[in-house]
């Protein structure tokens, strides 16, 4: 059985880019309706017992949405905390992303617009290909990049759920926003 993953902030921790109100819909409902739905789906099936990772690459239909959205939002909400100034990439990371896109300024700006351009629900990505090169793509609805053989490191969500009570229809406005409340460190580790 698959459970609602414990945040490790308080609700309030991540304002102002991201309000309790939306945590507690977003993490208390959404998520743990994915759960529900995923538990529900795989009982009596070959898939219980398997890892997440391992269903978002062999499930379809039902199972792999729910499977897919558990996945991507653990990742979400597990790379933030608190809100600060000047938030921006440290270590390995921040080697990459300068080597790669010339500036921090420059990838935000390529991720932000990847981000705004995806057509209806989904995420966008940074991973990292076979050859340690970055990659940002976007995937429409439970999407992972896992099922291209990326290694994942980085997702903001962009359905309507993650911002419409704090930016309504604003979704560039939460996309610029929650760059504050990143940790890198957690970045560089799934690097
Ligand atoms: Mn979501």
């Amino acid at each position: 059985m698959f459970e609602l993953i414990t945040l490790p902030y308080a609700p309030d921790a991540l304002q102002p880019a991201i309000s309790a109100e939306t945590l507690a819909f977003h993490h208390g409902k959404h998520l743990q309706t994915y759960v529900n739905n995923l538990n529900a789906a795989i009982a009596g099936t070959p898939f219980e017992g398997k890892s997440l990772e391992d269903i978002v690459c062999s499930a379809d239909g039902g199972i792999f949405n729910n499977a897919g959205q558990i996945l991507n939002h653990n990742m979400y909400f597990l790379q933030f905390r608190a809100p600060r100034e000047g938030n921006a990439p440290t270590g390995k990371i921040a080697e990459l992303i300068n080597a790669q896109f010339g500036s921090f300024e420059a990838f935000q700006k390529e991720f932000a617009a990847k981000g705004a351009g995806l057509f209806g629900s989904g995420w966008v990505w940074l991973s990292a290909d076979s050859e340690g090169k970055l990659v940002i793509t976007q995937e429409g609805n439970a999407g992972n990049p896992l099922t291209r053989g990326l290694k994942p490191l980085l997702t903001f969500d962009v359905w309507e759920h993650a911002y419409y009570i704090d930016y309504r229809n604003a979704r560039p406005a939460y996309i610029g926003v929650i760059w504050s409340i990143i940790d890198w460190d957690v970045v560089n580790t799934r690097l």
